[in-house]
């Protein structure tokens, strides 16, 4: 049977200043008591890394940054590098967060040359995929998932796409209280990794880590974590309350 290490990521988004940060991740270093086998990240806005590295220097939690560039370097005001996040200690880098897809117009082309960006630089992409309300209303998820997760893993071969992450949110459940419950998130997992299977083999689909995100609180973490496919969560509201995060964290 193959196991995956469960991982919880916390998305700050455009939340924290360094100062905020300090206090936050003060208080999460403070009350977490990581169990084995389980790995917990934290993903700050760009401007807020060094110090994170800083707090986590010697610590289990990891850190991730929220998006990069697909360039290495170069004329693109404004933009971040895989290079520059994989020197400030980043291990994960989010892929495709329904914000930017929504807000920065990011298409399924530039996402796919985002997690070869990432991978270049050696960070493990986390590649978010989700419908919006009208299009589960008329049916499409799993169609819609499929072109996404399809787009982001273009010319990707298995051993690749074994140690990538799929996160799962379903736009109509990002920051509006509102959760997929257990069932409905674990059918599209299970339909992501069917079709991870297809894109490489069953062997890699089975490795590969699928996490769900929307709305994950306390209170609904271990029912989620309970479903077969589900292997972590992306949380974000959430992820800035330290007792909350680490109570998510520590799902049982
Ligand atoms: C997210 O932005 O990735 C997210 C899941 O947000 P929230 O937990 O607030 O719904």
């Amino acid at each position: 049977m193959v196991t995956r290490c469960p991982l919880i990521i916390g998305n700050w988004k455009m939340h924290c200043t360094r100062a905020e940060t300090e206090h936050l991740l003060s208080a999460v270093l403070a009350q977490l008591s990581l169990p084995p086998e389980r790995e917990v990240a934290v993903a700050p806005p760009f401007t807020a890394l060094e110090t994170a590295a800083r707090l986590l220097a010697g610590s289990a939690i990891r850190l991730a940054a929220q998006n990069l560039h697909w360039e290495p370097q170069g004329a693109f005001t404004g933009e971040i590098s895989g290079p520059m996040l994989k020197e400030l200690g980043c291990t994960y880098v989010i892929i495709g967060h329904s914000e930017r897809r929504q807000y920065c117009g990011e298409t399924d082309a530039q996402i796919a040359r985002k997690v070869r960006a990432a991978q270049r630089a050696g960070l493990v992409p986390v590649i978010c995929v989700g419908e919006t309300l009208e299009e589960r209303e008329q049916g499409a998820t799993l169609a819609v998932i499929r072109r996404q997760v399809r787009g982001a893993l273009q010319d990707q071969a298995p051993l690749a796409i074994a140690s990538l992450v799929i996160a799962y949110e379903p736009v109509w459940a990002i920051g509006t209280g509102r959760t997929a419950t257990p069932s409905q998130a674990q059918a599209v997992h299970e339909a992501i990794r069917n079709l991870l299977a297809e894109l490489s083999n069953s062997e890699t689909a089975n490795t590969t880590r699928i996490l769900y995100g929307g709305s994950v609180k306390p209170d609904n973490i271990d029912s989620l974590m309970a479903e077969a496919d589900i292997d972590g969560a992306l949380v974000g509201g959430a992820s800035l309350q330290a007792d909350s995060f680490v109570r998510i964290a520590t799902f049982r």
